[in-house]
């Protein structure tokens, strides 16, 4: 197939029926097209602006056995830790000290070790450090979902991981999150818990990513019509194989990422694009052109790193390949013509 399948293509017309084509053409023509109208439409709706958060895991305690992570419940090295409410205090503290006004909480799925009233006391204590507090948690109830709202949570994300529902089934060996559609479901019960923030992605690897990107995109084009209120954060994470972990795994390279970037944006202009710490610096560098509008930066994933980096209390979830502080990721944007954002709006509950 060649770029001249697309003489009459339109970027700006693109839809989700388009992508099998889209997807299997190589052709640099294409990609470069694709690449520029995102780069375009990215500028009319976002400006240059670059939004900054930093993760804050406080529970590294999982019941699920995800083959492809680090954490899983059957890892029986991994040092697991909780923080207390004062530790989550001190933590909150020590990162907003580094000038992140916006957190991501993050939990592991463990609602024995994590239960609901937990993330919810932690959530109060976060709202008095961060204008902004996401979640990244497990699947909860509806009223669950509300009641962390009501604490002052503004977002939550969720991984569905993989939409091959057989893939999903093979991968998720035990725990809760084996049940592939309460996982599916659970933005929607945010949605109707009252948040107007969801973050949600693939992770890229777990299958070929010309049948899962679609199949993420139409997910989140299905929200759209049932909650059109609700801004929606789409991230695209790459799978880092663990060392011990003989798994199969699907290659989706540098370029592969432009195309899934540009076409993310080109179907949701409105939608925020999140880029992670697992890219390496000079990706990162050169992807946020193409639709990114949201970057952590100074990220640790181990429990209580801020307060006390040598006492950090738990194995981190996954290497951080781009260990930038705040301000070096600040400047790098900055020379690049960006205005990086730490927080752009307040609860005016609380003005
Ligand atoms: S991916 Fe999440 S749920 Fe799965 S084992 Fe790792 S920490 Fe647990």
């Amino acid at each position: 197939m060649t770029h001249n399948r697309f003489a009459h293509f339109d970027p700006l017309r693109l839809k989700i029926n388009d992508l099998k084509l889209i997807f299997g053409n190589e052709d640099r023509g294409l990609l470069e097209e694709l690449a520029g109208a995102a780069r375009a439409v990215t500028r009319q709706y976002f400006g240059r602006v670059i939004s900054l958060y930093a993760p804050l895991y406080i529970s590294n305690y999982c019941r699920n056995r995800c083959v492809y992570c680090g954490f899983q419940a059957a890892r029986t090295r991994v040092v697991r830790s909780k923080l207390t409410l004062s530790e989550i205090e001190r933590e909150c503290e020590a990162l907003a000290s580094t000038g992140i006004r916006s957190c991501l909480m993050l939990t592991g799925e463990s609602r024995f070790h994590s239960p609901p009233s937990y993330i919810k006391e932690a959530v109060v204590i976060a709202g008095r450090y961060f204008p902004n507090v996401s979640l990244e948690v497990y699947a909860l109830e509806t009223e669950e979902y509300a009641s962390l709202f009501h604490a002052g949570a503004d977002g939550v994300t969720m991984f569905q991981e993989t939409y091959d529902r057989e893939r999903y089934d093979e991968l998720h060996l035990a725990g809760p999150k084996k049940d592939y559609d309460y996982r599916y479901l659970a933005p929607g019960r945010m949605a109707e818990a009252g948040f107007r923030h969801l973050g949600m992605g693939p992770l890229l690897g777990l299958t070929e990513w010309h049948e899962e990107v679609p199949r993420f995109f139409a997910h989140v084009h299905s929200l759209e019509k049932d909650y059109p209120g609700v801004e929606y954060t789409l991230s695209f994470p790459r799978i880092r194989p663990v060392p011990a972990d003989k798994g199969r795994y699907f290659e989706v390279n540098d370029r592969d990422m432009v195309k899934i970037v540009s076409v993310g944006r080109l179907l949701f202009p409105r939608a925020g694009i999140n880029l992670s710490t697992r890219e390496s610096p000079s990706f990162r560098d050169r992807i946020i052109e193409f639709g990114v509008t949201k970057m952590s930066a100074g990220s640790l994933t181990s429990v209580g790193g801020y307060a006390d980096r040598e006492k950090a209390q738990g194995d981190g979830q996954f290497e951080v390949h781009d260990p930038r502080s705040l301000v070096e990721i600040k400047e790098m944007l900055i020379k690049k013509g960006y205005d990086p954002v730490v927080t752009d709006w307040r609860n005016i509950a609380q003005a």
